[in-house]
């Protein structure tokens, strides 16, 4: 093993007296002037909490089970681990990660549609038991290298399969098979799990299918004689406490036909996007401007449908921090930084390209902004999600600086609910930022 010297340290910020995140942001972006004006991240770990708490007072009947693929750095991970979540995992990385965090094995679960040999492996080894399988390929391999496994059977739901034109997990048909074949290999089935993208428009038609599907493959699982007990009710939070309280109305009624808390069944959910979408901020400069005409009709020439825009080249674009745009899903205009908002209130349509030249490197397409300048800063928020592979240490290319940041107050309720952040902590140091 490495020594812990190798690996970057990291350093939260306490804000004393006032201190706001803003003054942070201003901080560095001073900080940045001086030197490349490179882009960088603040992350609230005192948001981390806040959702936790959020979590906690909405569904405290659903437990949470972190998946580290939303956002792996280090103090995401530690902070998360001493609340005391599960994880779900996907690969050796993240369940070694997770394990260096302390986390105890039966709170990890290694999910994944299919999973390489070694990492089912390596799960066994370090008696990872909870595993999610959706085919008979999968089923084989789990029988051959793991003997003590846990299998929850992954039910496809129609809200997924829409998402992603693509039928992930099993059909309820397909899942007696499956039962039927763990029956017969001598693997043990537990439980189910479903996964509702955030996406989905009509909750309660997508859950009511989800659950009255889930029922149904655990009678057929203990009509087999397997001891079904958990049910996993996937992600889909989007990180509001309107939308939660959404799901928590639509879920609830159904939990207590299908699943009552008398069946002694424990019920889990999968919050990522929710947990660390809010607590990472993104900033960046402005490095080119051009002011384009565009001709939406190339017919009709005169002037009213002509349209001019000016296009913004940032210093980070979707080859860095918006890779998540490459998937598909759409970046929200940034705010400017409070500096550049002069005595003039005009806005003017405006689209913000990364730095590649590329035609896929445009990251908003049209949104209404104030005229910039070169050498202006723009602030991405809620970007804790699917963005930040780019500056965690898995990352070959050149890492963003992220600097972490934590209230006083939130400093003191995390420290109540258990938070250690000095001892536990090792890779961390903490100082104290007052005005
Ligand atoms: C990515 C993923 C999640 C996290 O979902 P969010 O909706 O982004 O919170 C949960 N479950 C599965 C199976 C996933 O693939």
């Amino acid at each position: 093993m490495k020594g812990l010297a190798d690996k970057p340290n990291y350093i939260i910020e306490i804000l004393e007296g006032g201190v706001t995140l803003e003054n942070v942001i201003d901080g560095h972006i001073a900080e940045q002037a001086l030197v490349e004006k490179s882009a960088f991240v603040v992350g609230d770990l005192g948001a981390l909490m806040q959702q936790h708490v959020c979590w906690q007072s909405v569904v405290p009947q659903l437990q949470p089970y972190y998946p580290v693929k939303c956002n792996s750095s280090p103090a995401v991970i530690e902070v998360l681990a001493s609340l005391d979540l599960g994880f779900i995992c996907t690969n050796k990385s993240e369940m070694s990660l997770v394990l260096e965090h302390g986390v105890p094995p039966e709170n990890i679960i290694l999910s994944g549609v299919c999973k390489q040999l070694a990492h089912i492996k390596y799960a066994a080894k370090n008696n990872i038991q909870h595993l999610v399988c959706e085919n008979e390929a999968e089923l084989s391999k789990i029988s051959r290298l793991h003997s003590s496994a846990k299998v929850l059977l992954q039910l496809t739901t129609e809200a997924q399969a829409a998402e992603t034109s693509m039928a992930f997990g099993s059909s309820l048909k397909c899942c007696r098979h499956l039962l039927e074949a763990a029956k017969e290999l001598g693997v043990q089935v537990v439980g189910v799990t479903f996964h509702i993208p955030t996406s989905c428009e009509d909750l309660q038609q997508a859950y009511t299918h989800a659950l009255s599907d889930a029922r149904c493959v655990f009678d057929m699982g203990v009509d087999l004689g397997f001891n079904m007990n958990i049910l996993d009710i996937g992600g889909g939070f989007t990180g509001s406490e309107f939308q939660l309280k959404q799901v928590e109305s639509a879920v609830k009624p159904l939990l207590d036909t299908y699943f009552p808390p008398l069946s002694g069944v424990r019920v889990l959910a999968q919050p990522g996007t929710f947990y660390v979408s809010s607590a990472f901020t993104l900033a960046v400069s402005v490095i080119g401007k051009k002011l384009v005409t565009c001709h939406w009709d190339s017919l009709a020439q005169d002037e009213n449908n002509d349209d001019t825009e000016f296009l913004y080249y940032m210093n980070e674009g979707v080859y860095g921090p918006f890779s998540c745009k490459l998937l598909g899903k759409s970046i929200t205009a940034p705010s400017v930084h409070k500096h550049v908002l002069r005595a003039e209130k005009a806005v003017y349509p405006s689209s913000l390209w990364g730095p590649s030249l590329d035609q896929l490197d445009k990251v908003v397409e049209r949104c209404l902004l104030p005229e910039l300048s070169v050498g202006d800063w723009l602030l991405f928020s809620n970007m804790g999600v699917y963005a930040l592979e780019e500056f965690t240490c898995f990352c070959s290319s050149p890492q963003l600086p992220v600097y972490y940041t934590v209230s006083t107050s939130d400093w003191y309720e995390m420290q109540e609910a258990g938070v250690a952040l000095d001892s536990a902590m090792k890779n961390f140091s903490v100082v104290h930022c007052s005005v």
